[in-house]
């Protein structure tokens, strides 16, 4: 059994760890909270989530709700307490923050072969383990950050993304607000949408443009990932660009009038409770005056009273391609391993997915001797496939998409296809978990 040291216990450091307990390994696991936070984090838990509270979609023939079943079967500890902490959210796979990190805090607590230390690692040294993971997220700690440098030849990489603000439920005027989820789809409560015409919407775009902005730093280059851009950013390329992105009314007519408003801002139950609303994709860098401001001239939300500020973070990854194999191993040290965002993946989903590979393949390597990665025709696969197959010069950090999976059913209908793909990688996922358990 090998003896193994995780940095981070975030969700790829915690997942990680309990698959290596789990399979009879010692564990190491240093966590720098609550002595030393991250901008983002708040508690002195495992695996908070530090901006919206979602998995995202649980359909059957998307990407992430593949990845969700093929974890589900592998005995995730990430999807065994989302599902113990699931709110609803039509189609999306939500969950109560504070009692899901409670529930993964309980979990490595109670594993008799992890031993958790409050500490920040400065360094990448293995001393006598032997392995390394190093699961310390897109908001590693400065020292860590500057060791990972070193290690791989000072190539590594940062951007910064945004999180979008939180709002006290009972600061919504509801009689201007309506329920209702895309499509009618979910109980029919688990969305509210506050509608805009096109006058209000083209008066509050102007002012969103005008409002003002935390400043870079010299350390920023204002680079951020396509798929978490701020709103102000989206605001910039278009006056249209936000309605065809998360203000897009497809979907949202009024269940009364039938109409379909020029533009919606949708809020997402953010506990179970129903105390607080997130604003689905308003992550923002605006001053924190500014964002009350914007969002008060919002139909419904004249009073709102924000809860979290949306803010702007680093987002630390490395250059996959470059310094990574498929299974996670360095190519420098194929004992050191990188795990969860820092690997270039994106989302709770894929950074817990990654801890869960990590820890399968050390598993491998501690019996026999080599780590064979998952097919790439699977979510999880998928996953070692992007980081180790895409272009170097181009990487950015991705979610899992289709575009990532590989294709081994050839040309038929789209919908078909789908159905053929997910049956396939889950069946595969199926042979594989047996072999695990
Ligand atoms: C601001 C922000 C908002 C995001 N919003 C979303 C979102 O809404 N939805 C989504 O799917 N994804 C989001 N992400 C992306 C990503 O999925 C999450 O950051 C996710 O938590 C990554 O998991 P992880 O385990 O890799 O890192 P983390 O969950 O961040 O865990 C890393 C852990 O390592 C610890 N640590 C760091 N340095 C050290 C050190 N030197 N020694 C010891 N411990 C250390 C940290 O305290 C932390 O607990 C967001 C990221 C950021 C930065």
């Amino acid at each position: 059994m090998a003896r193994v040291k995780v940095i981070g216990a975030g969700l790829a450091g915690s997942e990680c760890a309990f698959g290596l307990a789990r399979r009879g390994h010692t564990v190491q696991l240093f966590e720098m909270r609550p002595a030393k936070s991250t901008a983002a984090h708040q508690t002195s838990n495992l695996a908070e989530l530090v901006c919206s509270n979602s998995f995202r979609s649980s359909a059957p023939t998307n990407a992430v709700g593949l990845l969700k079943r093929e974890l589900s079967m592998m005995d995730s500890l990430v999807m065994r307490c989302g599902e113990l902490a699931r709110v609803p959210a039509g189609d999306a796979f939500a969950v109560d923050r504070e009692r899901f990190a409670a529930e993964v805090t309980r979990a490595i607590a109670s594993e008799p072969r992890i031993t958790l230390h409050r500490d920040e690692v400065l360094t990448l040294e293995r001393d006598d383990f032997d392995f390394l993971v190093v699961a310390t997220g897109p908001l590693t700690s400065h020292p860590l950050f500057e060791a990972i440098d070193e290690f791989l030849g000072r190539d590594g990489l940062y951007f910064y993304d945004a999180i979008a603000p939180i709002l006290a439920a009972d600061s919504l005027d509801l009689s201007k607000l309506y329920w209702k989820s895309r499509y009618g789809k979910g109980s029919g409560t688990d969305y509210l949408n506050a509608a805009m015409t096109k006058e209000q919407y083209e008066t509050w775009i102007a002012a969103l443009l005008a409002a003002e902005l935390y400043p870079l730093h010299d350390f920023e280059n204002a680079v951020h990932f396509e798929g978490c851009l701020p709103i102000e950013e989206i605001a910039s390329r278009g006056i249209d660009t936000l309605r065809y992105g998360p203000m897009k009314p497809v979907g949202l007519e009024h269940p009364v009038t039938g109409e379909r408003p020029h533009a919606v801002v949708q809020l997402r139950k953010e506990d179970l409770s129903d105390d607080y609303f997130n604003l689905v994709g308003f992550q923002t860098k605006m001053k924190a005056g500014e964002q009350k401001r914007i969002l008060q001239m919002i139909p419904g939300l004249e009073n709102c009273v924000i809860a979290r500020h949306g803010s702007m973070h680093r987002n630390t990854f490395i250059n996959g391609p470059k310094h990574l194999r498929a299974t996670f191993q360095t190519k420098k040290d194929e004992r050191v391993f990188f795990a969860g965002q820092i690997t270039g993946v994106e989302g709770y989903v894929e950074s817990s997915a990654v801890g869960l590979l990590t820890a399968r393949y050390i598993d491998e390597l501690a019996r026999d001797g080599a780590a064979s990665p998952l097919p790439f025709h699977t979510a999880l696969g998928a996953l070692g496939r992007h980081v180790s197959e895409s272009h170097p010069d181009r990487y950015q950090p991705s979610n899992v998409t289709w575009a990532v999976i590989e294709d081994t059913i050839g040309r038929c209908k789209k919908i078909e296809k789908r159905e053929r793909q997910v049956a396939k990688a889950l069946a595969t996922i199926e042979s594989l978990a047996g072999a695990i358990a």
